[in-house]
Formats: structure tokens, sequence, C-alpha cells
């Protein structure tokens, strides 16, 4: 059985702040059908890139790189927020969709040099996570063999923003 991703999103207008859409995929995690099919398709994707490990921004990140970890039988390198993991991390900093600056911090012997990784979010907006994420990465010797989303706002151009890092296979399951 094959269901349409879009009936599992739910838009909120005006949040968290006015003239913002916030598409929240909580209807998608909630149902084991649709996130099954979306860590599923994800997994297809990256069965073709040869990847030793699936890297997530906090938090919903962790949502989907986890079970995709899982089911490719590879490990999950969470990026999370400054100042919450315990030992030596390498840092970047980036500014949000809705304003504020947020950093993001990976263990430096989480990633070894030389290792592909492909990085995934719930949600690809200005494409600042990604990138910051991506910056991490690199700094630690990874290579970055893609990047995948559930939903991609195609309106904030932040696909343009990851190519003009440096290109990459990319995947979006939703365009809004
Ligand atoms: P960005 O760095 O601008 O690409 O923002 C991406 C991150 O912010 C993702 O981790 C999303 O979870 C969250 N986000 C940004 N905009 C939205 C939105 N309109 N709806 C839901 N989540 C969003």
């Amino acid at each position: 059985m094959t269901v349409d991703l879009h009936d599992y999103v739910a838009t909120v207008e005006n949040f968290p702040e006015q003239g913002v859409n916030f598409r929240d995929i909580s209807p998608l995690m909630g149902d084991g059908v649709a996130y099954k099919q979306a860590v599923d398709a994800i997994a297809d994707f990256a069965k073709q890139l040869d990847v030793a490990l699936i890297a997530g921004p906090e938090s919903r990140g962790f949502i989907v790189g986890s079970p995709l970890a899982y089911t490719l039988g590879i490990g999950f390198v969470p990026a999370r927020k400054g100042g919450k993991l315990p030992r030596k991390a390498v840092s970047a900093s980036y500014t949000l969709e809705y304003g504020g600056v947020n950093e993001l911090e990976i263990h430096e012997d989480a990633i070894k040099p030389g290792q592909r990784v492909l990085i995934v979010d719930d949600l690809l907006a200005t494409g600042g996570t990604i990138n910051a994420t991506r910056e991490i990465i690199e700094k630690l010797g990874g290579i970055v063999a893609g990047v995948a989303f559930i939903i991609e706002l195609e309106d904030l151009h932040g696909r343009e923003k990851i190519m003009e890092a440096g290109e990459v296979p990319f995947l979006a399951l939703m365009e809004y």
C-alpha cells in the first residue's frame, strides 16, 4: 500500500510567527505506514550513494535520520544545538528562517576523514541548517555524499544555497 505523504503534513498558518506557514510532519511520524514509506524512500536514495553514515540536525533530523540509519545498518551522527555535547566538538553557526542565530556541533571523533555522509532533515527552508551541518562534516574531513528531506520549501531557495557550497545529490519527497 502506498499513501500520499501530502495527506500527512499539517499546515499551520502564522506559526511560530506571522507570515510563516509551518509544515508540521507530526501526522506523518505518527502513522506507521507513512513514516515507513518516507524513510524507505530516502533509504533507496541513500543506497545509490555508498554512504557510511547518516547525519541529522537537532531535533527533527533525528526523527528522520535514526530510523534511516537503522534501516541501512549504518551509524547515525547527531548535529546538536550548541553546548549540549559532553566531549570535544566542532561547531558552525547559521541564521534561522524566522530570526536569530543558532549553533550546531558534532563530536570531533564522530566522522573519520574520507567517510561518506548523507545529511537528512525533515524540511529544507533557507538551507542554513544544512549548510552548517555540512560545514562541520567537511571540517572533520567527511564527504557529503548527498542531502535528503521529507519537505522542500521551494520559495526559500535552500536548494540553490546548498549547491552554492558544492553540487551534491539531492532528494525531497515533497515540495511546497
Ligand atoms: P533552514 O535552516 O532555514 O533550512 O530551516 C530548516 C529547519 O527549520 C528544519 O530543521 C525545519 O525543521 C525548520 N523549519 C524551518 N521552516 C519551517 C517551516 N516553515 N515549517 C516547519 N519547519 C520549518
